[in-house]
């Protein structure tokens, strides 16, 4: 069987973890030991966020900015897929018992020059800055900030939809040659085509949209994504809470439109769901990263199916 599997921000930090290297290589061990027994048999594909990471990176590159110019967020993006990538990759072969070897790719995310979030950008990256610095940034980067509904401002950046995965045709090769893949690491590096020439853009493609894709032009049979919770659910922390466990994809849809799921958060997750299902016929889940074989298997999480 053939699946992509997106791991969630939790396979590389707890709450309450800074990222020290040791908590960073403990936690990638755990998520590949809960991967190994899944990716035995089949052919698979591991995606990942790079939130935290990215932003480490655009904050340290900020900091000596003085003496060196920061790097754009196709670089950072380039950097945490390399940094993860080689973490993932060599717990990955230990949890296989070197039966089998992983690879990381650098994945480049295809999105439209028209794309209108890039007129628009939305998506805060990195720390929360002072209105003095925030107009010294935008002066000397020319980059943009916008009031954060936690208080204070923060940078934003357009989140485009990804319309191809470039390293799909080689993920595919990967595949069939029996490797175990790391790819698309926080939803790609997005990047667009401007007379013939692929051009980068500053922004973040969503991680679970970007994977849902790749799940589609990979034929996978499969399309798992696992995060800290056991799964969906409608009326979330709220009175009538309730998880859904087998929902059908026209029922989610309908749920998603009514705005059970907020955007930051499960809402991309559902989409991409949707947009497998209803692209493939086949089923998705969406579940805990601690029940991991369960939520492949399909006895735990939330399952999508075709109606
Ligand atoms: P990840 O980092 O794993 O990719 P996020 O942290 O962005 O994922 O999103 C997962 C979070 O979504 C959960 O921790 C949960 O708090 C939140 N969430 C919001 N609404 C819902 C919902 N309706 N059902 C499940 N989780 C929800
Ligand atoms: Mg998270």
């Amino acid at each position: 069987m053939r699946m992509v599997v997106a791991l969630g921000g939790n396979a590389i930090l707890s709450k309450g973890e800074k990222g020290a290297p040791s908590e960073i290589y403990r936690n990638i061990r755990t998520s590949a030991g809960l991967l190994a027994g899944p990716i035995a048999d089949n052919e698979v594909v591991i995606t990942h966020g790079n939130g935290p990471q990215v932003g480490y990176l655009l904050e340290a590159m900020m900091s000596v900015s003085s003496t060196y110019p920061p790097q754009g967020i196709d670089v950072a993006d380039a950097m945490t897929q390399g940094w993860l990538g080689y973490l993932l990759q060599t717990a990955l072969e230990e949890a296989l018992e070197y039966r089998r070897r992983a690879v990381a790719i650098i994945t480049r995310v295809l999105v439209r020059g028209d794309d209108p979030s890039l007129s628009n950008p939305t998506k805060p990256v990195g720390r929360f800055v002072s209105k003095g610095e925030a107009e010294e940034l935008s002066r000397r980067f020319g980059w943009t900030f916008r009031e954060d509904p936690r208080g204070g401002l923060r940078r934003v950046v357009p989140s485009p939809e990804p319309i191809d995965v470039l390293e799909a045709p080689i993920i595919d090769g990967m595949l069939r040659d029996g490797l175990v893949v790391i790819a698309a690491g926080g939803g790609g590096i997005p990047v667009t085509m401007v007379n013939g020439r692929l051009v980068p853009i500053e922004g973040v493609v969503d991680k679970d949209l970007t994977s849902s894709l790749l799940a589609i032009k990979l034929g996978a049979d499969k399309f798992v994504i696992l995060t800290d919770v056991e799964g969906v659910a409608i009326n979330f922390g709220k009175p009538g809470q309730a998880w859904l466990r087998e929902v059908s994809v026209n029922q989610l849809k309908k749920l998603y439109l009514e705005g059970h799921f907020p955007p930051g958060s499960i809402g991309p997750k559902v989409l991409a769901a949707i947009r497998f299902v209803e692209s493939t016929g086949r089923a998705a889940a969406i579940g805990s990263l601690d029940r991991a074989p369960d939520v492949i298997s399909g006895s735990a999480g939330t399952v999508v199916v075709p109606d």
